[in-house]
């Protein structure tokens, strides 16, 4: 069965979420862990955490992807920003046990003209400040489009960021559809030469979800603008195949499309349809 889901409001809890989900066609979502540009969180709720957990449970939920803020920079030039980055992904984490054994994804970051060395070398340190041997969530680097100094749109920068996290357990990646097709990665018409080469430099077993999105931009362009399943510059056929793939099928597949939650239950049975 394919595992999929869109991205959710968080606004009304965690088993609103889940009730939606399920509305909606889809056995997982993904969620902001608070406003995703930055800010306090809502206080967790102990009994709605749980409730969600026992809904999943009972309906084979694949696992849910907790989405770190937009803001949050690990690899900024101000110390100032490294440092909310770093309070907010603790902070993230410690939450995250309330739903444990979840994923929880994170923007590697901008370097901010400080060059990828050092921007790669502040997202080591802060995700081996923030890691713990005992938490239960893995946390997932995304691959990015490359937009401006956006560290994490080729595959060797996000094998760098491992390499150096010692808790390397707790670390995979998620991949975004319209992200590596504007990294210059030509899933379209090589999908099987782009999975091999993730495997080489970083390794299929750090491959945890994706971001299935299309995109309104040509391969390499580096923009990051997300397209309607089918509408965009990927293409119905490239989607068929990708969540077909034998080593993407088994994963949790999320949606990030621009949608209501009317286009988001169509895309859903859209891909459902042409799941083998
Ligand atoms: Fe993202
Ligand atoms: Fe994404
Ligand atoms: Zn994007």
């Amino acid at each position: 069965m394919l595992n999929i889901g869109c991205h959710l409001s968080s606004s009304k809890g965690f088993l609103d979420m889940g009730k939606t989900a399920l509305k909606i066609g889809a056995n997982t979502f993904q969620f902001f862990t608070r406003n995703p540009r930055g800010g306090a969180a809502k206080a967790i709720d102990p009994a709605d955490a749980k409730a969600l957990m026992e809904l999943m449970e009972a309906n084979d939920f694949a696992k849910i992807l907790a989405h770190a803020p937009y803001t949050l920079n690990p690899c900024s030039a101000k110390p100032e920003l490294r440092e909310f980055a770093l309070m907010t992904m603790k902070d993230d984490l410690s939450r995250m046990e309330y739903t444990p054994h979840q994923l929880y994804n994170f923007h590697p970051g901008s370097h901010t003209g400080q060059g990828l060395e050092i921007g790669i070398s502040q997202i080591v340190e802060l995700l081996n400040e923030v890691l713990r041997p005992e938490q239960t969530t893995t946390v997932l680097l995304e691959t990015m489009a490359g937009k401006g100094s956006e560290v994490g749109s080729k595959f060797e920068e996000l094998k760098a960021i491992i390499d150096g996290v010692k808790l390397k357990d707790k670390m995979g990646v998620c991949l975004d559809t319209c992200h590596v097709f504007d990294g210059g990665y030509d899933i379209v018409n090589d999908l099987d030469g782009v999975l091999v080469e993730f495997d080489k430099v970083v390794g299929l077993k750090y491959l945890k979800a994706i971001h299935i999105n299309d995109s309104l931009n040509d391969m390499g362009s580096h923009k990051d603008r997300h397209a309607c399943i089918g509408a965009g510059k990927i293409g119905l056929e490239a989607m068929k195949r990708i969540i077909n793939h034998k080593d993407l099928k088994a994963l949790p597949f999320y949606l990030e499309t621009p949608n209501e939650l009317d286009g988001y239950q169509k895309e859903i049975e859209l891909l459902r349809s042409f799941a083998k």
